[in-house]
């Protein structure tokens, strides 16, 4: 349930709602816009009786809320929800391009790729350290030497981290990573979803391989739920029958989160088609579609990559790329 308020309510009022709405066992989301100030309302509402909130003076309109989750819904919070880590801004209708490799394989190359990426305007830097494989005998991330070596990657460009989680007991080592991703195979891992709600840092949470979008949303509110409201929306290719592709890159999701939610939506393309030439006309197409950023898989060698090397975009595309990119940005905006 949602409750409008008018213009400038009276403080003695708005704390008597809020407080017998509290004593009701309802928490409170409350969301300040220009004009508006909307209050969401969370848990058993059945018994709140709406004609009751309606006749208050300083109601303007009360909604019941169909959708099942709440702190993500567009109709809790109208406006976009943006988040800033670092000199990165995203969300609201900025662009922001995380890039990297796979997976970390060396101080050198993670060096190398940060300063490369940077250059070509990446404003984050991505990399695995733990790696969800499909086989036991592939490669699975240098782990915790991994993250170290991220944040020497930090330290020589200054570009934010982001890296992914795999389980609970590998928390503690995320103390100094920028964004943690969850990935696709863990976005219906409740309890890892809860313990990060506890945290303070933006997740980037990933659709799951054959989850709708309520469901990446009912992922996103368990993380909002838990108190955190810094979840990025990601979409990285579905299942579907179609095998020449790794999965297949569902530009639907972009208009369609941005209805249902007011998180930001970044796409990733190197996951969704599995093929680098792929990912420079699938990135077009997401910045067409509004998307509020991408995540794009770079490494120095691809061929000779540990991990995903067929999808990963060498230095100098990626650079080629990103000059599409702004002059996309720039005219899909000028024709808002
Ligand atoms: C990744 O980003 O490296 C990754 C494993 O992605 P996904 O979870 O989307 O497969
Ligand atoms: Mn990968």
């Amino acid at each position: 349930m949602i409750v409008i308020l008018k213009e400038n309510p009276d403080e003695k009022q708005l704390n008597n709602l809020t407080t017998w709405l509290k004593n009701q066992g309802i928490s409170l989301h409350t969301s300040k816009g220009l004009h508006q100030t909307i209050l969401g309302l969370v848990g058993d509402t059945s018994k709140i009786d709406i004609d009751l909130i309606k006749q208050m003076e300083i109601v303007e309109d009360v909604k019941r809320v169909q959708e099942p989750f709440k702190n993500a819904n567009r109709k809790f919070h109208p406006l976009d929800t943006v988040i800033h880590v670092g000199n990165a801004v995203i969300g609201g209708g900025s662009m922001t391009v995380i890039a990297g490799p796979c997976s970390v394989e060396s101080e050198e190359q993670i060096i190398t790729v940060a300063r490369s990426v940077k250059k070509s305007g990446a404003t984050l830097l991505r990399g695995g350290a733990f790696k969800p494989r499909t086989s036991p005998y592939a490669f699975q991330g240098l782990r915790g030497d991994g993250i170290k070596l991220l944040l020497e990657a930090k330290k020589e460009t200054g570009l934010p981290i982001v890296t992914e989680i795999m389980d609970l007991s590998q928390l503690d080592l995320f103390d100094e990573v920028d964004v943690i991703q969850v990935g696709a195979r863990n976005m219906q891992n409740f309890e890892l979803l809860k313990q990060l709600g506890r945290t303070r840092k933006p997740i980037l949470l990933k659709r799951g391989l054959a989850n709708t979008y309520q469901e990446l949303l009912m992922s996103a509110e368990y993380i909002m739920a838990s108190g955190n409201e810094q979840v990025i929306l990601c979409e990285r290719g579905i299942r579907t029958f179609e095998t020449y592709t790794r999965n297949t890159l569902d530009i639907s999701a972009i208009p369609a989160l941005k209805t249902l939610s007011h998180l930001p939506i970044i796409i990733d393309p190197s996951h969704a088609a599995g093929i680098a030439r792929f990912v420079a006309p699938l990135s077009m197409a997401a910045v067409a579609a509004g998307a509020d950023g991408l995540i794009i898989e770079v490494h120095n060698d691809p061929p000779h990559a540990l991990c995903d090397g067929l999808q990963s975009l060498t230095m100098e595309d990626f650079d080629h790329l990103m000059k599409k990119i702004h002059v996309l940005k720039e005219a899909c905006d000028s024709c808002k």
